[in-house]
């Protein structure tokens, strides 16, 4: 045997932390040249992960950080399987389609069975998606009438991110109703102002990002129904319901949000929010199959069958599709119901301690019917805190692994500072009592030690002299 060989050998039986792989910094930057042993390597990436923090504890998040063991293996099992080859894997594209029709039948769709729709790696791609097919569908409808289509604008209230990159990446003017006073969200009166011919749709928000508030669909449509009577204008809508679209249907079965409404065209819905799939889930779906124009469809023969596709991406892990497929068989809306009603209890309990700790108002209380299992709240008008900000409070609160965002709102309400906690599957009531207890020792340690502003240069001045 030859020395290298044998250092090998010795080198195997190392302990991990006492290898030679990590008796140094590893590369950052620089294309590796050797090969390294696995386990090492392995070990020294899952300790860099450490440093993210703990997922369960990001109270910031809106997607799922606790998964069923089942789902770990299910994701195991469909680790090798891409879901756009649809001709190779044809169970897992029939598994798609019937998510697809399950959820058009959860969602009142007059043609469930027949009625179009795909998954997507979350509600952003499921965003682009309704949103071009209502570009196309009004594009059809002005060369119809012989008039030009060429400025199509929407009209939304404060929406996710997806909404602006829509707008910016398919050349479509957004009209974003922006937030005043203590209306933090759309309203119909001031949807109906914004909306003309070229108005490609309206998209309500079911489960605003920034106050976790419900936009009111119904009360929209029927302003809507007006304009058309007034005008006729037939204005469609797309509901934002990346939260709402896996909530309302199980705790708030009374309201009026989705296609039960005619002029709901189209949903999308995040499978890893609310819909507790694990992350890389999104579904969008359309009314009735004569809502998706045919043009945006493409038929694919190259994967050994003629499959039509509507997607931003191709290749794309068919794992999550399965997990959800899991979830609706395992819980159905019995235990969807059970676990969100869970989480609203818990929110609603956050919301009323936190209140009574005085400085604070709560904005949203996770209220079922107005809302998601979250609750958001502001330092009261006129309050002296002693000097600390919810930006204080949510750095605090981070030396305790927790993390609790506070944010400014966007247009025009840039002024109010809130803060806000998302409650899901995985956050239980006694974990949110011992949340209290932190938030409860922040507050003391405030004021033990207060934050004081820096001093003015001439305050500091008249303090030297003095
Ligand atoms: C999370 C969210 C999105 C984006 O969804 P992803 O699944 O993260 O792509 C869009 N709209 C709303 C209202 C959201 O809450």
């Amino acid at each position: 045997m030859s020395s290298t060989t044998k250092d090998s050998i010795r080198d195997q039986n190392d302990d991990v932390y006492a290898s030679v792989d990590l008796a140094a910094s590893l590369p950052k930057s620089e294309f590796p040249e050797p090969e390294r042993n696995p386990r090492n390597v392995f070990n020294a990436i899952r300790d860099e992960l450490m440093l993210d923090g703990n997922s369960r504890q990001n109270l910031a998040t809106f997607c799922q950080t606790w998964v069923d063991d089942e789902i770990r293996e299910l994701m195991d099992l469909s680790i090798d399987k891409n879901m756009i080859d649809k001709d190779e894997y044809p169970q897992t594209a029939e598994i798609e389609a019937r998510c697809v029709r399950m959820l058009a039948d959860l969602w009142h769709s007059p043609s469930p069975e027949t009625t179009l729709g795909c998954s997507t790696i979350g509600s952003s791609e499921a965003a682009m998606l309704g949103g071009l097919a209502l570009k196309w569908q009004w594009r059809k409808k002005r060369a119809a009438q012989g008039l030009p289509a060429d400025k199509p604008n929407l009209v939304c209230g404060p929406v996710q991110i997806c909404w602006h990159k829509f707008a910016r990446y398919f050349d479509v003017e957004l009209r974003e109703i922006p937030m005043e006073g203590d209306r933090l969200i759309m309203s119909a009166e001031e949807v109906v102002k914004r909306v003309d011919e070229n108005t490609i749709g309206v998209v309500p928000t079911l489960g605003v990002t920034f106050t976790c508030q419900y936009e009111p669909v119904k009360e929209v449509s029927d302003a809507l129904d007006r304009v058309q009577k007034e005008t006729g204008l037939d204005i469609p809508i797309h509901v934002d319901g990346a939260s709402g679209g896996f909530l309302a249907p199980f705790c708030a079965p009374d309201l009026a949000w989705d296609f039960s409404l005619p002029r709901v065209k189209s949903v999308n819905a995040s499978g890893h929010k609310f819909g507790l799939a694990p992350l890389g889930a999104g579904w969008v779906v359309w009314r009735e199959a004569s809502d998706l124009p045919e043009e945006l469809i493409f038929n694919v023969n190259y994967l050994g069958g003629n499959m039509p596709t509507f997607a931003l991406n191709f290749s794309r892990p068919g794992g999550q599709i399965v997990a959800q497929y899991y979830n609706f068989l395992r819980l159905g809306k019995e235990g969807y119901a059970k676990i969100h009603n869970a989480c609203y209890a818990t929110a609603q309990y956050l919301a009323e301690e936190i209140s009574r700790l005085g400085p604070f108002e709560i904005l949203f209380d996770g209220d079922s019917s107005k809302g998601i299992p979250a609750l958001a709240w502001k330092v009261k008008e006129g309050q002296n805190t002693g000097g600390y900000t919810l930006y204080d409070l949510a750095d605090k609160l981070r030396s305790r692994g927790w993390q609790v965002p506070a944010y400014s709102l966007p247009a025009h309400r840039e002024d109010l500072v809130i803060q806000r906690i998302l409650v899901r599957h995985g956050v239980s009531y006694d974990l949110a009592t011992l949340l209290i207890d932190d938030i409860k020792r922040a507050l003391e340690h405030f004021k033990q030690h207060p934050i004081v502003a820096p001093l003015s240069e001439q305050e500091a001045s008249g303090f030297n002299h003095g």
